[in-house]
């Protein structure tokens, strides 16, 4: 049942073939970017929260070459077309739609005053789609290095994790915080990246015992609510802290939330609730892992999970089956933690177990889920690696 992650090496090798077959030649450049797993602090990176990704070793790569033309001929494994792209023109939102991710980061540079020469590229990838582990963020940050191979230039990494993110708001209409694109940007291997949403810096918390392992399990299942839900969610912060009268939630207590809780009103006063819990669980799991407590971290993933599903209403039926799931073969069988994990709304779950015990409970996630929905869910362990680079 526990799948295992393609080799980077591979999948750069898949992508240049893949990009010679399509074009014609071979790919001289390539860049990889990771996606994401979030350990906890959910829906709070938009709030000024705290948050505590790391990036998977599973990637998008973008191999390519210049091509001496005015244009950008873009393809991926996913797709049969070509898009391609008029580089004398400022990039605007088009079709195919999964090109706008990368038309947002070339307008990105296009904005910051460089003008890209013609290339042609090819996409491959080992993240799965629309589950939750932020594919979208390593396509940017993975075009975003690419170009920056191209142009023989290098940007602030916290530049451009904030230029992808820009990209995902303008270009894909999809209002995030910072998380995703800061994991695949600063990721290191054997590192959390806990992230300062306030202020915008990230610190890499070491997370290297191998006696543990994070079991990322992919529900399969993706509700066409997410778009309009993660807005709304986003919104109703906004309108919460409004109402509460204060410019950060990071200023606002528990206590605070509860006295308003009639003026709030349903549902932003659970939405509320959620967001000064988030931000105490998230920061209470990094001093536990500080304190090498890691059994702390299994009733704060289980409150995340609780408060996600009932107060922030982003889980999904399947969601909370692999969550109840794990919950049944619990402690005595191996496992520390877990929860929803991601945007919601299906995608994944998280959970942290004993290495050693680590196949046996994937083969429980997997048959158990299986038999109550007839879905195959696809479940790999997943350390942290490397961020957004370039190969060679
Ligand atoms: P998530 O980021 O959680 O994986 P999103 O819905 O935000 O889910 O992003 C998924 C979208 O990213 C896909 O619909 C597609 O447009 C784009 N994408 C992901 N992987 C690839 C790929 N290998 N090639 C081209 N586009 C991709
Ligand atoms: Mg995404």
């Amino acid at each position: 049942m526990l799948q295992s992650n393609p080799a980077l090496l591979d999948i750069v090798s898949h992508a240049k073939t893949g990009f010679s077959d399509r074009f014609g030649f071979n790919a001289t450049l390539a860049a990889a970017a990771p996606g994401r797993v979030n350990l906890i602090g959910e829906h709070i990176d938009y709030c000024d929260g705290f948050v505590m990704p790391f990036a998977i070793d599973r990637y998008i790569v973008v191999v390519g070459s210049a091509n001496g033309t005015p244009h950008a001929r873009v393809s991926s494994a996913i797709s049969d077309e070509i898009a391609t792209l008029d580089l004398t023109q400022l990039q605007e939102i088009s079709e195919p739609k999964w090109a706008n991710y990368l038309r947002g980061v070339i307008r990105g540079f296009q904005d910051l005053g460089h003008t890209i020469p013609g290339f042609d590229a090819y996409i491959d990838s080992s993240i799965p789609g629309g589950a939750g582990l932020s594919s979208s963020a390593a396509l940017e940050c993975a075009m975003a290095t690419f170009l920056e191979g191209l142009l023989e230039i290098q940007l602030g990494t916290k530049e451009k994790a904030l230029l992808c993110q820009k990209a995902e708001h303008d270009f894909a209409n999809v209002p995030c915080g910072i998380m995703d694109q800061y994991a695949s940007a600063f990721g290191e291997p054997n590192r959390l990246v806990l992230i300062d949403c306030q202020t915008g810096e990230p610190k890499l918390v070491p997370f290297e015992d191998p006696s543990l392992t994070v079991l990322i399990s992919n529900t399969m299942v993706h509700h066409e609510l997410s778009d309009g839900g993660y807005a709304l969610r986003r919104k109703h912060t906004e309108d919460g802290l409004e109402i509460i009268g204060k410019s950060s939630w990071r200023d606002v207590t528990e206590a605070e939330v509860r006295d308003r809780w009639e003026i709030l009103g349903d549902p932003i006063n659970r939405r509320a609730r959620h967001v000064v819990g988030e931000i105490s669980r998230t920061l209470a799991a990094a001093t536990a892992l500080a304190d090498n407590d890691v059994e702390a971290l299994g009733p704060l993933m289980a409150a995340s999970h609780d408060s996600l599903r009932d107060d922030f209403e982003v889980s999904c039926h399947e969601l909370d089956l692999m969550v109840e799931i794990a919950r049944k073969i619990g402690r005595s069988g191996g496992v520390i933690g877990t929860r929803m994990t991601g945007g919601g709304f299906g995608g994944s779950t998280v959970t942290l177990c004993e290495s050693k015990h680590a196949d046996s409970i994937a083969a429980m996630l997997g048959a158990e889920y299986e038999k109550a929905t007839g879905i195959t869910p696809q479940i790999f362990a997943s350390r942290p690696s490397r961020g957004a680079h370039l190969l060679e």
